[in-house]
């Protein structure tokens, strides 16, 4: 689906404070002067940063994206934030099952159901993460656990705006990237499933993140199946960040 625009999407995790996040959003703008963009950025900073930051992405063209959220809709929930609380500091999107979600909170499918479900009924756009482990993938099961992971957490899905970001969990933050050809066939994989899934299955981007860098992504992003790149370390620094947008 080369004809969805390519977003580049950066999660800076639980990393930097809103000094540090505001000179990035600067060396980015300053960046960004006299370049044509074609592809949409988005911005994942920690909960503490967003309201501080959604002037400065807003002024450069930058989406909000949330690094999780709650799927109850408010109440006695201690340290959780709801979908309405982040759309009311000017959220666009939310990250939910994180490959760390899954596996160091231990978020179960059932509940990424539910988050995804929240986030789209509350009128914010999901990046639903799938992805196999090595394990999983040396075992030849990364196409079927894929299928379930896409399968139980987009049941019932409600809207029509969604965007899949691919991760196999060996490639977030170990410097092994898949290749291109591993990215290609697992997105063509998650496209079939969408189009059967959704009429408007065709409509939806999907993204690649694992140890995406300068280095790797104009090769990712010549993928006519690769509709953007979920970035992580590399998104902490503007510089890199940029190349990756400009790649
Ligand atoms: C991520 O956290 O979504 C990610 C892809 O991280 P990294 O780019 O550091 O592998």
């Amino acid at each position: 689906m080369s004809e969805l625009p390519q977003i580049i999407a950066g999660n800076w995790k639980m990393n930097m404070t809103l000094t540090q996040g505001r000179k990035f959003i600067d060396t980015l703008a300053s960046g960004l002067v006299g370049k044509k963009l074609a592809r949409k950025l988005l911005l994942a900073p920690n909960f503490t940063l967003l309201s501080g930051l959604v002037q400065g992405c807003a002024d450069i063209g930058i989406g909000l994206l949330a690094q999780n959220c709650a799927f109850q809709d408010a109440g006695a929930f201690t340290g959780e934030t709801s979908v309405a609380m982040l759309k009311d500091v000017g959220v666009g999107y939310v990250l939910v099952g994180h490959s760390e979600r899954r596996q160091l909170f231990g978020e179960s499918d059932d509940l990424l159901r539910r988050k995804a479900q929240a986030v789209s009924g509350g009128g914010l756009v999901p990046i639903f993460c799938v992805g196999e482990t090595l394990d999983q993938r040396q075992g030849g099961e990364a196409f079927e656990i894929v299928t379930k992971q896409l399968r139980s957490g987009l049941d019932g899905f409600p809207g029509e705006k969604l965007i899949i970001a691919y991760e196999p969990v060996w490639a977030i933050g170990t410097g092994q990237t898949a290749t291109a050809e591993d990215a290609r066939s697992m997105h063509v994989h998650i496209r079939k499933f969408l189009e059967v899934q959704f009429p408007w299955g065709e409509m939806v981007p999907i993204l690649y993140g694992g140890s995406a860098k300068p280095e790797n992504a104009t090769e990712l992003l010549a993928q006519p199946e690769v509709n953007g790149l979920l970035v992580g370390g590399a998104s902490l620094d503007p510089e890199s960040f940029l190349q990756i947008a400009l790649a």
